[in-house]
């Protein structure tokens, strides 16, 4: 009896992971028309100082599948990447953002999301750079997020490929801190500009002292190393309060703003209220 409850369980089991890799497969086949066939979208997400003057917005892609709805970037980011699907993907998202903060009357910085696969294959540089000249953006204004990854893969070429980047004007940020597995040896190895806290750390603020301990560390060492210090998913007043109280530059979080369609947040990037769809609504109550 244990035998055929064993088998039963292995035929589940096995139907199972043939539902899974054909959905897999479904999602793949979408996703390679989803660029051309416009489901693709940017949202986003606010970023403030100290005083809580938004100061940047970081771009976040969304794919609004036809039949599926929204589907979140962590399940189609990893098939886009194994794909190569990136390629394309982050192309469009790099174009698009900086199009968008081209178009902006403040003069605030653009963060986009770079995959370690966008920095193995092609060339990130000279993409960025026919970008930045396409779209007129000024180089300071746009931010490139990395994470460690990138570095883990092949050091001397990432970090090459850094350096041609940082040349032509742009920033570079460190996504995710503390998340990854190499050591901390390469903080000073490579200059980033600036670092940012993973939302993990943040959502640990006050639950133990341990974690009130990595976070003051964190900050630390991004302030003696004379980085930028952001810090991600900021959602209550007692996680922002004490991340300045612990000196981190910026914050970014639901607390501060969701990530929305830019039409949302006219107002931060300077666009006349007529453009705004807030505003308008505003007025009309
Ligand atoms: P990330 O770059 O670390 O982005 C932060 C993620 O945290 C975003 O999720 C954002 O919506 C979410 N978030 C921000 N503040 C809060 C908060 O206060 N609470 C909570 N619960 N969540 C918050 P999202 O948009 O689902 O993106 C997830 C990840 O997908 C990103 O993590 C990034 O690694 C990747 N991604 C998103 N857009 C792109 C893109 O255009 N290109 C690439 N290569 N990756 C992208
Ligand atoms: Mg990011
Ligand atoms: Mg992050
Ligand atoms: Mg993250």
């Amino acid at each position: 009896r244990a035998r055929s409850d064993g088998h039963g369980v292995f035929r589940t089991f096995e139907a199972d992971m043939d539902r899974k890799l054909r959905e897999k497969r479904a999602l793949e086949q979408d996703l390679r028309s989803a660029l051309a066939a416009g489901e693709m979208a940017l949202h986003y997400q606010p970023q403030a100082d100290a005083t809580g003057e938004i100061v940047g917005f970081e771009a976040l892609i969304r794919w609004s599948h036809r039949t599926r709805g929204a589907v979140p970037p962590p399940e189609f980011i990893p098939l886009a990447e194994e794909t190569g699907l990136i390629i394309p993907i982050g192309e469009w998202v790099l174009r698009e953002a900086c199009r968008e903060a081209a178009s902006w009357s403040k003069p605030i910085h653009i963060a986009v999301n770079l995959s370690p696969v966008q920095f193995r294959q092609g060339d990130l540089p000279n993409l960025v750079h026919s970008v930045l000249l396409e779209t007129g953006l000024a180089p300071g204004r746009l931010e490139l997020e990395i994470t460690e990854g990138v570095l883990f893969d092949d050091f001397s070429r990432a970090s090459a490929t850094l350096r041609r980047l940082k040349s032509l004007g742009v920033k570079i940020a460190l996504d995710d801190f503390g998340t990854g597995y190499s050591s901390l040896s390469y903080l000073q190895a490579f200059p980033f500009d600036k670092i940012k806290i993973d939302k993990s750390f943040v959502w640990m603020i006050r639950k133990n002292a341990q974690s009130s301990a990595i976070i003051s560390a964190m900050v630390g060492l991004g302030r003696g190393l004379s980085m930028n210090i952001i810090a991600e998913g900021v959602e209550t007043l007692e996680q922002m309060n004490f991340l300045r109280e612990h000196g981190c530059h910026a914050l970014q979080g639901y607390l501060i703003g969701r990530p929305q369609p830019i039409e949302h947040y006219a107002k931060e990037i300077g666009r006349a209220a007529a453009d705004s769809r807030v505003a308008g609504r505003l007025r009309r109550q």
